[in-house]
């Protein structure tokens, strides 16, 4: 089956303010860099370019109030309510783009779901989606649609049970609230504790309610977790929760922000930690529809988000690999005090609830 790269030179034409730390260049130098090392390429490896996602699509989950301010919003035409939707702020500007760069990367991601769901495709990775902060009715943190509220919306209508993971350095919670009442869609995030970092939510007791409980995981992480705590937590606490929850697709959210020396945030992965993960969940055989999200040293994202592709395809590529982070001993007893207290509580927690 196909392995696909989601993109178009579209996005070119519709990039955030130079201002705004998110930067939109970062999916096309992905693009580039997996071509020039005919990477892009190859048995089973297509590259095919979205649609924008329909009105009727985005309706699915936002509301029509805040696509109408967005639409209107791009043409210069808003009134002061749109100050309550998120917009207008530091992190998420008005600008021309807004609209329609959203609803091409939701498009992507949408068309990624669609090919898994015809069986067309194993993997799809849209670098541009993953805009995971959306809410609703709101933007926030840089994310005005949410193509991965949409991208699993439209897998489990068509019936398949989804495992979303996002392992961003910030919480994944525009998804976590949609899903937050449902158990056909598990939402797991990894992310530096809210206690430190934006938005300041996805601690353990965040289960979800009702039919939904159980079924929304975090593990909040504290500054300096490296590549080995972090596998530690994502090996005792999540890996069982996922084979419990036995899924029929994988949902990833590949932010790079996780990075060492990342200018947001504190945790101090390498990309190997991503091509690590990636090949556990490989091996449960299911299609993954990954997309990008946050990373804002834009080399180091560039490279992530290429090996990660490659480590999606089954062979991630040894060149884009970053070398092992060399972690104090001090350091580690720091963190792994603070995340064996939140291991504890989470398998505490959600373990019964999965007969674990
Ligand atoms: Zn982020």
């Amino acid at each position: 089956m196909q392995k696909v790269f989601i993109y178009s030179d579209k996005f070119e034409s519709l990039p955030y303010p130079a201002s705004c730390p998110f930067n939109t260049s970062r999916p096309g130098l992905v693009r580039k860099l997996l071509d020039s090392k005919g990477l892009l390429t190859g048995a089973g490896i297509a590259e095919i370019a979205p649609e924008p996602a329909t009105r009727a699509q985005l309706e699915q989950f936002h509301t029509k109030e805040y696509l109408s301010a967005l639409q209107e919003g791009q043409d210069g035409k808003y009134s002061p309510d749109i100050f309550y939707m998120g917009l207008g702020t530091g992190d998420c500007p008005i600008f021309a783009g807004m609209y329609d760069y959203g609803a091409l990367a939701a498009g992507a991601t949408i068309l990624g779901a669609q090919k898994i769901i015809a069986g067309e495709t194993q993997i799809a990775f849209n670098p541009t989606g993953g805009l995971h902060h959306a809410h609703a009715s709101r933007a926030s943190g840089f994310c005005y649609i949410n193509d991965q509220v949409l991208g699993c919306m439209t897998l489990a209508k068509a019936g398949k049970k989804v495992l979303y993971l996002d392992v961003d350095v910030h919480h994944g919670d525009g998804v976590q609230e949609a899903f937050y009442d449902r158990s056909d869609v598990m939402t797991v995030s990894m992310h530096q504790s809210g206690d430190t970092l934006f938005p300041g939510t996805g601690f353990v007791g965040e289960i979800g309610i009702g039919d939904g409980k159980g079924f929304s995981i975090n593990l909040p992480l504290p500054p300096e977790t490296g590549d080995q705590a972090y596998m530690r937590a994502f090996r005792t606490v999540v890996l069982p929760l996922i084979e419990a929850f036995a899924p029929d697709v994988f949902a990833m959210e590949i932010g790079a922000d996780a990075l060492e020396d990342d200018p947001l945030a504190s945790l101090m992965l390498t990309n190997n930690l991503y091509a690590d993960i990636i090949a556990e969940l490989l091996t449960f055989g299911k299609p993954i529809l990954a997309t990008g999200g946050g990373g804002y040293n834009i080399e180091n994202t560039v490279r992530a988000w290429s090996l990660a592709f490659t480590a999606l395809c089954g062979a991630p590529a040894k060149d884009l690999r970053d070398e092992p982070l060399p972690i104090s001993q001090s350091q580690q007893i720091a963190v792994d005090q603070i995340l064996n207290i939140t291991l504890n509580q989470a398998r505490e927690t959600l373990f019964p609830i999965h007969g674990l």
